[in-house]
């Protein structure tokens, strides 16, 4: 197959953190990125936080505006005490152990099993996953990339393309922040 020109939109794939039983199946319902799409619907419930390096504790700040915050290290994180002064004087919970699982009924959520045993009650957990292009052909192009908060995203210009002639990349493969409207808007542009 051959083309005068190509458009790039096949999104992002989000790897989860591994040796977490429970947390793929649960993604979407009630393992969530994104406080302000899903934050209403938890608001006043129980909510966990989990952090994985490099991401700073701060998310756990934003996540108490909507409920009862506990943040999980999962045994492999740091919080320093200024941090950890900051998150307590917001009523934040930390729990520094290991996750084993998440359970609940169906794809819900009622609690984190940690390493030992340990329930933590929760109704909902919030992360910021890492993510990857959707598609490998960007790279097999040679398209250049950005590292992004979250992973890398495809570089482009202001008119979409990317570092490839002829190349276009649209929505959240080439965008440092995931969102419906200004993926629709990228394609536009693009
Ligand atoms: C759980 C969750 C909740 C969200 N909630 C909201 C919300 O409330 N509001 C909001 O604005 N945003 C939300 N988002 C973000 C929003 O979904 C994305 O920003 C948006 O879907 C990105 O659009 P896109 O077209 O770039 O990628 P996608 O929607 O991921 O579409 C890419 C498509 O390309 C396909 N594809 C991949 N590889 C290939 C290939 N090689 N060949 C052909 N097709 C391929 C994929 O199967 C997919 O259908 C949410 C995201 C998640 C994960």
């Amino acid at each position: 197959m051959s083309a005068g020109k190509l458009i790039l939109a096949f999104g992002v794939q989000e790897g989860f953190p591994d040796g977490i039983a429970g947390m793929r199946e649960r993604w979407g319902t009630s393992v969530l990125h994104c406080p302000y799409c899903h934050g209403y619907e938890f608001s006043g419930r129980k909510l966990g936080v989990l952090i994985e390096a490099p991401h700073p504790p701060d998310h756990a700040m934003l996540i108490a505006e909507w409920g009862q915050a506990t943040l999980f290290l999962n045994g492999n994180n740091t919080v320093d005490d200024e941090a950890r002064a900051r998150l307590q004087a917001r009523g934040v919970a930390i729990e520094p152990a290991r996750i084993v699982a998440l359970e609940g009924p169906g794809q819900d959520l009622s609690g984190v099993r940690l390493e030992g045993g340990r329930i933590v009650p929760i109704d909902a957990m919030f992360m910021v996953p890492r993510t990857r292009p959707g598609s490998p052909i960007a790279e097999q192009l040679g398209c250049a990339f950005d590292e992004g908060p979250a992973g890398p995203v495809i570089r482009t210009d202001a008119m979409k393309m990317t570092t490839v002639p002829s190349v276009f990349a649209a929505g959240d493969a080439a965008m440092m922040m995931h969102n419906a409207t200004l993926a629709s808007a990228d394609g536009v542009m693009a």
